[in-house]
């Protein structure tokens, strides 16, 4: 009733990007990556996002850049912290005060994590900090009703993670965690190029081509680019031309492993809930989602139908933002031992 004057916040603190859904806008205001510069030596920091990450691979010896939260957990709190606390506050407006947040968090996150992002939330002006899981409000997101009797598979590929669970009486009721992800994804790209082909090439280069030319089904279009790095050989600048066939050989093993995720999560569902998946099929969020022909690979191998939604990176800020405008109906979806 008093919303207007308090600005309550979902966040997904993914390990690629944060996202923060505002209640009074009552829409998505602030997507960044989860990428700070700080200086190594004072802790002081200099650029989180965008900004951060513009600087990833340039910067001079005084100047770290990291992505705090790598492989779903939290790799430096200080740092988290220090990045949570700067975002909230560029969409927090003077003297609107935060007063409740819902925070997304990997499925995995031990104990010391949880406290970790609720302080760092709190220090930030929040009054009330909810904790959800990721796969939980990926589910919400996309529309699904968690509370009915009725088994619904997310799988989520994030940066540093892929999560999948299956959902019902909003509850999570079998559910895997793998650190194998997008990241993994750009790093086999490179570690592609530095074997087959002696290039070097940075991340931001093997993300774009990832993003641009991968994929993990053949597509109804093949392509050819120019990649550019370092030769391994004599260290100088080289470029070759490489094709959409060959990124997708790069990718291969990783994309396997995440199949076979789904198909080991799939081995341990209940029947009666594998009975509903096999009407509802398959729900995939997160960047990895954009992959192209992921679905097309995911469906031959599990003969199960695979929705994507129109915005799959979006789909765990938005459902955060759902249970944040009703909190009481979603309270029981929360992260037990997290209310305040
Ligand atoms: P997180 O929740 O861990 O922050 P996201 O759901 O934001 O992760 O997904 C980020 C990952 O998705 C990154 O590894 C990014 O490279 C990847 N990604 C984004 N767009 C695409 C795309 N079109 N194709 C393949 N991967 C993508
Ligand atoms: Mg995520």
């Amino acid at each position: 009733m008093f919303g207007f004057l308090s600005n309550d916040l979902a966040i997904d603190l993914g390990t690629a990007n944060t996202l923060i859904y505002s209640a009074n806008e009552g829409e998505v205001v602030l997507n960044e990556p989860s990428i700070v510069a700080f200086n190594r030596i004072s802790k002081h920091i200099i650029a989180v996002g965008k900004a951060a990450k513009e600087m990833l691979g340039r910067t001079p010896r005084d100047i770290q850049v990291i992505r705090p939260m790598q492989d779903g957990a939290i790799a430096d709190f200080e740092i988290t912290e220090g990045m949570l606390r700067l975002l909230i506050k560029r969409v927090t407006q003077g003297w609107r005060s935060t007063r409740r947040v819902v925070v997304c968090v990997p499925q995995g996150i031990t104990e010391v994590e949880k406290r970790a992002v609720r302080d760092s939330c709190e220090h930030a002006g929040a009054k009330e900090v909810y904790l959800i899981s990721e796969p939980m409000a990926g589910a919400i997101g996309v529309g699904i009703d968690v509370f009915e009797s009725k088994g619904n598979m997310i799988v989520d590929i994030g940066g540093g993670t892929t999560e999948i669970a299956v959902i019902s009486l909003g509850g999570i009721v079998v559910s895997e965690s793998i650190k194998i992800a997008g990241d993994e994804m750009t790093e086999a790209i490179k570690n592609y190029f530095k074997k087959e082909h002696n290039l070097l090439i940075g991340d931001t280069t093997a993300e774009r081509i990832k993003i641009e030319i991968g994929s993990a089904y053949p597509l109804e279009k093949e392509q050819d680019f120019e990649v550019t790095g370092r030769n391994l050989v004599n260290g100088l600048p080289k470029a070759i031309i490489s094709t959409s066939e060959e990124i997708r050989k790069a990718l291969a093993p990783t994309v396997k492993e995440i199949v076979e995720a789904v198909l080991r999560l799939l081995d341990r569902t209940p029947p009666e809930l594998a009975a509903d998946i096999y009407n509802s099929g398959i729900v995939l969020n997160g960047g990895g989602a954009l992959l192209k022909g992921i679905d097309k690979l995911l469906k031959e191998h599990t003969s199960l139908p695979v929705h994507i939604p129109a915005d799959p990176l979006k789909s765990v800020v938005i459902g955060a933002g759902k249970v944040l405008e009703d909190i009481f109906k979603y309270s029981s979806v929360l992260i037990r031992g997290m209310r305040y």
